[in-house]
């Protein structure tokens, strides 16, 4: 062996950046008493019908392999929930995966479109993910900034201005990590009518389906034309509480499916068989709990843009999912040096804007997945800091 292990890695592998939320992660995990709100997932444990349904199915040994792209059973009940609560329509026969996460999802779904140099237009700020992902699969990954004077919204004129000959697909995440933007169904038409004319394919990461606030979620699948060159991502992570599952799945026509199930049979073969039994009654009894739980986010939503507002960080009404992107440029600190300083002087956990991309810089993500008494903490403490700011600008 030569002293210098990175002669044995590839080019790909050093070029991948580690994620930025982790680094901090790391870091507030090393101190005492940080109240975090960097977390991107949910304070509720896993409903118990879902945890008992999955016990029960240890007990009685279901601790084979399913089917590669999962129970029937499971894919049956998940076209059934696209349906009724979308109204997307897709056979469970050949037109649906479950996956392990929906991390893996989209990472299938780059891979089996992607060839070399191709581009993939990433809405940003974004999940952290998706450009690494587009890397990983020989693509690159275009940015296309939005800001909250539009509500953090890509707009088609701004898709239109990024398409060129290389362009092949628009990644959407709507609601949307890190901003919490959600589009319309009338947003989602205009945004439709570009990928009609430039024929581009939408990988849509619905994940945060569930967690819509003002108006009703609208699948982009649903938007009429677009089924046919939509690859729909979904899971069980963030509307269902169930992060440690680790079960996502997607929904699209046929040919894009034959090509995923392709890829997933080699690096993965299936998911886990007891957990997909758990999903099973997820998707068919936990409707009151989900509701429950949507709508104390939705509390602590209208909570955390208040008190931001208040405590002078300006911040939008997210529509969805359970995060908000305050602005911390009064402050006259970068993203990360707001973070680590309010993490030193009053131990908060934010995440800096700038690891979603660079227009998240003068942001920090806050997500308010944590208890009230928790946030209200979490506040008391960011105002104190904001404060003592507020006297060092003034000199
Ligand atoms: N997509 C978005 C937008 C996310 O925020 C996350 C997790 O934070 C994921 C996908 C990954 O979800 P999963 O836990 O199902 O892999």
């Amino acid at each position: 062996m030569k002293n210098e292990y990175s002669s044995y890695l590839s080019q790909t592998a050093k070029e991948i950046q580690p994620s930025g939320i982790r680094k901090f992660f790391d870091l507030a995990a090393s101190m005492e008493g940080v109240i975090s709100l960097g977390v991107g997932e949910p304070d509720f444990i896993t409903p118990w019908n879902i945890r008992e349904a999955t016990i029960l199915s240890l007990e009685q040994g279901y601790t084979s392999y399913t089917a590669n792209p999962g129970l029937l059973e499971l894919r049956q009940e998940i076209c059934k929930y696209l349906y009724n609560r979308f109204s997307v329509q897709y056979n469970p026969g050949n037109q649906v995966i479950v996956t392990v996460g929906a991390s893996q999802a989209i990472d299938l779904a780059f891979r089996a479109i992607i060839n070399p140099g191709e581009e993939v237009l990433i809405v940003e700020p974004a999940f952290v993910a998706y450009a690494p992902l587009v890397a990983l699969a020989g693509g690159k990954p275009v940015p296309v900034s939005t800001s909250p004077e539009n509500g953090f919204k890509v707009t088609p004129e701004q898709i239109e201005a990024a398409i060129t000959e290389k362009t092949k697909a628009l990644l959407i995440c709507s609601p949307n990590n890190p901003t919490g933007s959600m589009l319309t169904k009338d947003e989602l038409i205009e945004l439709a009518k570009v990928m009609e004319k430039h024929d581009l394919i939408v990988v849509s990461d619905e994940i945060y389906a569930e967690l819509g606030y003002d108006e009703t979620f609208t699948s982009f699948a649903a938007i009429d034309g677009m089924y046919e060159r939509t690859i729909l991502i979904n899971g069980f992570s963030k509307g269902f509480a169930m992060t440690g599952w680790r079960l996502g799945y997607i929904a699209a026509p046929v040919e894009f499916v034959e090509a995923m199930l392709k890829i997933f049979q080699y690096t993965t073969m299936c998911a886990p068989h007891m957990l997909q039994i758990g999903a099973v009654e997820a998707l068919r009894n936990t409707y009151h709990e989900v509701e429950e739980m949507r709508k104390s986010y939705q509390r602590r939503r209208n909570y955390m843009v208040q008190t931001l507002n208040e405590i002078g960080l300006d911040c939008h009404t997210p529509g969805g999912a359970f995060y908000v992107f305050p602005s911390i440029r009064s402050t006259g600190l970068s993203s990360e040096q707001f973070a680590e300083e309010l993490l030193m002087a009053e131990k908060v956990a934010v995440v800096p804007g700038n690891v979603f991309g660079e227009s998240g810089e003068g942001y920090v993500r806050c997500s308010y997945a944590t208890s009230m008494q928790q946030l209200q903490e979490a506040l008391k403490r960011m105002q104190r800091f904001v404060e003592s700011r507020k006297m060092v600008l003034q000199g």
